[in-house]
């Protein structure tokens, strides 16, 4: 498949493809700018530390690295890009002017896809560019169909396992708050009891369909976390911020008015909602935030169901 069509075969649109172009001298920089900048979005660093930012915070799909610069060197903003679950995925393509066989070799070992020599050719460098894009895509591609739980659409336990080490790591470098809201749906047993297990199912499909209508901030993540469970991942949300979220999303569930006539928590189908926050810190780890989400849902279901339960971890 080439670019285009792979593109189209995507099941959510993708924005304007991002490369990342890192030299340390402006005139190379403009001169790969003039290649790429019709047909992709064009990001650019002068140093490593920049580069390393860019990659963090805007995830190009493609990074055209040089190799000689002040301060980190291409081969170290590599290596530190791959040792980082957030950027490891990203091709790195390096930009090297000494066409050293050794060099080459290296770049290879840290994690390099290819390698282009300067002066560039402008036709050389645009065909390897869209070959490893091409490729990203389809790993890409792939990826997100081994993520996708297949009942509901949304992400898979996998998926989320891997948002949270991500989300944890961003907000820890950040100092921000992570906010996670653990749920399900209220007397589901009972639910697939008296309607059957195909209408349980098309509960839980509506269920994460509005879910994902609550939570879509581009960072969230709604995930199917085993039956009826389901788990989201709000970074940069305080306790308050979450549980107002918690709060609709309980409310968008009770709107649906699902008939469910043997809940212990009412006529219509319900979920309960357990939410933990914390600035995630060195002695602090993700599993124990979901663990104190996992306490808060046995919470709420204990008061009554149909409700929210909240705690803020320090
Ligand atoms: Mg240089």
């Amino acid at each position: 498949m080439n670019l285009t069509q792979l593109l189209d075969a995507f099941p959510h649109p993708v924005g304007p493809l991002r490369i990342l172009i890192v030299d340390d001298q402006p005139v190379n920089i403009r001169v790969l700018h003039q290649v790429f900048r019709g047909e992709f979005e064009v990001l650019m660093a002068t140093d490593g530390e920049q580069a390393m930012t860019v990659c963090r915070e805007q995830r190009p799909d493609i990074i055209l690295l040089d190799v000689v610069m002040p301060g980190i060197s291409g081969h170290e903003v590599c290596r530190r890009l791959k040792a980082d679950p957030g950027t490891r995925d990203i091709p790195v393509i390096f930009v090297t002017s000494q066409n050293q066989d050794g060099d080459e070799a290296l770049g290879f070992e840290i994690g390099a896809v290819d390698f282009i020599t300067k002066p560039v050719n402008p036709v050389i460098v645009s065909a390897r560019v869209r070959t490893h894009l091409a490729l990203k895509l389809q790993s890409d591609l792939l990826r997100s169909f081994a993520m996708i739980d297949g009942l509901t659409k949304v992400a898979n336990r996998r998926k989320f396992d891997e948002e949270l080490a991500i989300s944890w790591r961003a907000c820890q470098r950040e100092g921000h708050p992570l906010s996670l809201v653990l749920l399900d749906l209220d007397s589901f047993k009972q639910y697939n009891d008296t309607y059957g297990h195909q209408q349980g199912d098309a509960c839980l499909v509506a269920v994460a369909g509005v879910l994902t209508q609550t939570v879509r901030r581009p960072h969230d993540l709604v995930a199917r976390y085993g039956g009826e469970e389901f788990v989201c991942i709000l970074p940069e949300t305080d306790s308050l911020g979450a549980i107002q979220r918690a709060e609709a999303m309980r409310a968008a569930v009770k709107a649906l008015e699902i008939k469910h006539q043997d809940s212990a928590a009412g006529p219509l189908v319900s979920i309960s909602l357990g939410v933990a926050t914390q600035i995630p810190g060195a002695d602090s780890s993700p599993e124990a935030l979901l663990a104190a989400a996992d306490a808060q849902l046995y919470q709420a279901k204990a008061a009554g169901r149909d409700r929210v339960s909240a705690i803020e971890l320090s």
